[in-house]
């Protein structure tokens, strides 16, 4: 009899297994994928050269807590990531900041200058709902067009006018000349690889690990007393109120023959090509390697549920799922598909630390 079934070997899923394990709870940890890590899962390609199989990873986090439960696991490399967007014939810094609007516009503003003159372009928006109403409340039209419909439309294939608030905003904009991805205070990447970390967490005598098996072939006959989902709540309900959306990623990858394929870690094409981004992962990785790897992301309809939508109608959807788990006794669902939120893996981490948290207290007071 195990204590714990966990659905999903990722962040949300191994977190748990881990935490419970540490606590004497027995767990099996179940993945329909031939390998643990989630989404983060990396590999050695072909040819030798680090890749993330599902789109560049890069790890930051204000979150000390998060930073250092994590360390117990990995080492880090410092790495602070940096995208440039191919713009206008230029290749400039996004988030846009004050070399972008330099280069752009053939300037040679200060950073006060650049904050008027964006204060100048922005069109206020009261109250800023969508991510349209981000980008134009803060730098304008013009640059809203170079630097993110485009963008927004292949990745979600969606108008910024349609989607949440959030989606954009998750992109600042910066009079300084600060051309760095993050800002977080905790910027790293696992030294070695996420999966090295994974599988860190995962080797305790308690937890079982299972692949290549959808839960719901096993789920009858694996005796457990708890079941933790990781997978899209919508899939645990069979539906029932109708499919959430989510995005998905057609992911190709190509090894080139060169020391150095691109100057940044990623660059970004916001109005050109059907794919949203190309990135290259020894910028990432810090690898030494004389050939060099690159992913150019497609988005698309089909495929793997890799991003769930943020817009009104999808939350309500999910809050009728969200209120059939609370009341599913001894089931959790956490994660970025089981909460059907656009997290970080530093926020899933959070998540399922909380969500561990809330657990060992519901056993104190079963056990008293
Ligand atoms: P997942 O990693 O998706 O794990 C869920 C697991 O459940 C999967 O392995 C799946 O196979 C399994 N599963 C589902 N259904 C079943 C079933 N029926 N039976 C058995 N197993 C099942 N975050 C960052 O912090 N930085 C980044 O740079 C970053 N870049 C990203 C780039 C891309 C292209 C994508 C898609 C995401 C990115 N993320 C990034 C987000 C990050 O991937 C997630 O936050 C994190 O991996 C979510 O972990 P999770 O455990 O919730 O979900
Ligand atoms: N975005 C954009 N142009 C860019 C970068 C981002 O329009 O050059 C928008 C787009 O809608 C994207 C969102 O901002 O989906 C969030 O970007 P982020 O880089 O955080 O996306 P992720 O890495 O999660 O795919």
């Amino acid at each position: 009899m195990y204590d714990f079934l966990i659905i999903g070997c990722g962040f949300a899923g191994s977190v748990l297994a881990e935490r419970l394990a540490d606590q004497g709870k027995k767990i099996l940890i179940v993945d329909k994928r031939d390998h643990i890590g989630g989404n983060a899962y990396d590999y050695y390609n072909e040819e030798g050269i680090m890749i993330h199989k599902y789109g560049p990873h890069i790890f930051h986090t204000n979150s000390e807590e998060v930073f250092k439960y994590l360390s117990r696991f990995t080492e880090w490399r410092p790495y602070e990531h940096r995208v440039l967007a191919s713009v206008d014939g230029q290749l400039v810094p996004i988030p846009i900041n004050l070399t972008t609007i330099n280069k752009l516009y053939g300037s040679n503003l200060s950073s006060s200058e650049v904050k008027e003159f964006l204060a100048s372009k922005a069109e206020a928006r009261k109250p800023v709902l969508t991510s349209e109403d981000v980008v134009i409340n803060a730098v304008g039209k013009e640059l809203y067009e170079k630097f993110f419909r485009g963008y927004t439309k292949k990745q979600w294939d969606l108008d910024p006018s349609d989607l949440d608030a959030s989606v954009t905003a998750r992109v600042p904009t910066r009079t300084n000349s600060d051309d760095r991805y993050f800002t977080d205070i905790f910027q790293a990447m696992p030294k070695n690889s996420y999966t090295e970390m994974f599988r860190k967490m995962l080797s305790h005598p308690n937890i079982h690990i299972m692949l290549n098996t959808n839960y719901k072939d096993i789920v009858d006959m694996i005796p457990h007393k708890k079941l933790i989902f990781t997978g899209p709540i919508d899939s645990y309900f069979d539906f029932r109120f109708g499919k959430l959306p989510y995005r998905s990623i057609d992911f190709r990858f190509e090894t080139l023959d060169q020391h150095k394929y691109q100057t940044s870690g990623t660059i970004n094409y916001p109005t050109s090509n059907l794919y949203t981004r190309i990135t290259e992962f020894k910028h990432l990785t810090g690898q030494q390697h004389l050939k060099t790897a690159i992913v150019y992301e497609y988005p698309t309809g089909e495929g793997d549920p890799y991003y769930p939508i943020p817009r009104k109608e999808n939350q309500e959807v999910y809050n009728q799922y969200k209120k059939l788990a609370d009341e599913t006794p001894d089931v959790y669902f956490t994660g970025r598909l089981g909460t059907y939120k656009y997290y970080n893996m530093d926020q899933v981490v959070a998540q399922s630390l909380a969500l561990f948290r809330k657990i060992s207290k519901e056993n104190e007071n079963d056990n008293q």
